[in-house]
């Protein structure tokens, strides 16, 4: 009995490995042709304002071509055009889209070591802007399709590239020219069940591998201007209305304040796995937190409000003052002062309400507050935990990182808003990066903005296994 019945096993076992199987690249054999499109992208000069983005989806499309990959161009602005490329699949399941920014923000060219746009490769890090935010993507979906391709694996659901213009938002007020004009001029290209973009994080912290968040939704960027009113007169003479008194006082009590902590499914996830992989006074903080009304839990907040900013963002809508206006010369006391406030909202805060109770915090008649214009992006659903998409990330983060999966609220905006109001559901991932890299200057957006090379690589590894799952014929 027992030797037949362990031969079926191992009989079955082979057949469906065989089966099951998809091709796999020899990603060790692609890396340096990975990075030579990586290199080659960073050095394209996509400094948004004013963008340029054509000069990347130029060399997206010549390089998809020449391998027998259609492209399309979609351009509502012709130096800022979108990028779509599709590899068939037999359609037994909905679409998988993959979604990378070419713009980058822009640079102080004489604060940086090695010049922005040079690609340097030194340490075992490549310098450039975009090296993190947000290249990686762009060539993770580059190399993903060639190989899809090359290898011909077959698919149960077609898998789109989209390289996307303009997500690092637009001060000029033209329409906006990337997500927003794709997903409402031209939806159908890229409709999706799944898609995978910008927005997660794996973080190491002293070279080892500590967490992969992956992000499944989002806060919503707002903003709420203070407005101060009163008489002008001479400074000479003080009076108990001048603006800026007023103002000063509103801006340092909005500033102090923290709204109450709200949880939701994914952050309430974050926590209890934080706790699962910490111990001591820190797990009991994460444990502690979702119960946000206790002693304990108020204990854990004031400790992340002052030792763990990140943690006390996630866990309520947050009010940052970032600009303050008011008088013109020293010797007139102005009639009016106004403070700019950058509100990240819970994705389900009710804005009438918020607003009302920031008024409270304020408590001054002289004091007008109100919402202020910012580029709006849509609110869609949280991307769910029991999905397969998830499943198959958690899967393919433990076979490359080793490590456990947090699902994460993001507290900053990314084009994933736009596509998950349409109905897709999607996930932020991202390469892994050291915990001591942000502080030292070395992060997104940062005048020396880096990536390790062998992170650069691991993520294209990772974001094919996590396609191929998804994807590949079963
Ligand atoms: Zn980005």
């Amino acid at each position: 009995m027992h030797r037949p019945a362990a031969l079926i096993v191992v009989t079955l076992l082979s057949v469906t490995a065989t089966a099951q199987a998809p091709r796999t690249p020899d990603w060790r054999a692609l890396e340096d042709e990975t990075m030579q499109h990586f290199q080659a992208l960073l050095r394209l000069d996509t400094s948004n304002p004013p963008g340029n983005e054509k000069l990347a989806t130029d060399y997206l499309q010549r390089v998809l071509e020449r391998e027998g990959i259609a492209t399309n161009v979609f351009a509502l602005d012709p130096n800022r055009p979108n990028l779509v490329a599709r590899i068939k699949g037999n359609g037994s399941k909905r679409p998988l889209l993959l979604m990378g920014h070419t713009d980058v923000v822009t640079v102080d060219p004489k604060k940086w070591t090695f010049p922005p746009f040079s690609a340097t490769r030194d340490g075992g890090y490549v310098y450039s802007r975009g090296s993190l935010d947000d290249k990686p993507h762009v060539v993770a979906g580059l190399m993903i399709l060639l190989q899809l391709k090359r290898l011909n694996v077959a698919l149960d659901r077609d898998v789109i590239f989209l390289a996307e213009a303009s997500e690092e938002g637009s001060t000029s007020g033209a329409p906006p020219p990337g997500i927003d004009f794709m997903v409402n001029q031209h939806h159908g290209e890229i409709d999706a069940e799944y898609c995978l973009a910008e927005g997660g994080a794996v973080t190491r912290t002293g070279g080892k591998v500590m967490f992969a968040a992956v992000q499944t939704l989002e806060k919503n960027p707002r903003a709420i201007e203070l407005t101060a009113r009163g008489i002008s007169g001479h400074a000479s003479i003080p009076t108990g209305d001048n603006p800026v008194v007023h103002l000063a006082a509103a801006v340092a009590a909005v500033g102090r304040w923290r709204a109450p902590v709200r949880l939701n499914d994914t952050t309430t996830e974050y926590f209890k796995r934080l706790a699962a992989m910490s111990s001591g006074a820190e797990a009991d903080r994460y444990r502690s937190i979702l119960t946000p009304g206790s002693s304990k839990g108020k204990e854990a907040d004031e400790y992340f409000a002052v030792r763990e900013p990140r943690f006390a963002a996630m866990l309520r809508t947050t009010v940052t003052p970032t600009i303050v206006a008011g008088g013109y010369r020293i010797n007139v006391i102005p009639s009016e002062a106004k403070a700019t406030l950058d509100v990240r909202m819970m994705p389900d805060e009710d804005p009438a309400r918020f607003l009302e109770l920031v008024r409270q915090v304020v408590n001054d008649p002289a004091i007008d507050v109100a919402y202020g214009q910012r580029t709006a992006r849509p609110i869609g659903k949280s991307a769910r935990l029991n999905s397969e998409a998830f499943s198959a990330i958690e899967a393919a983060v433990t076979r490359n990182y080793e490590t456990p999966t947090l699902p994460m609220m993001g507290t900053g905006a990314t084009d994933m808003a736009q596509v998950r109001a349409k109905g897709t559901e999607c996930y932020g991932i991202s390469p892994a990066s050291d915990s001591e890299d942000g502080p030292k200057g070395f992060g997104a957006h940062s005048d020396q903005e880096r990536i390790l090379e062998t992170e650069l690589h691991r993520f294209v590894r990772f974001e094919w296994d996590v396609v191929s799952s998804l994807a590949a014929a079963k």
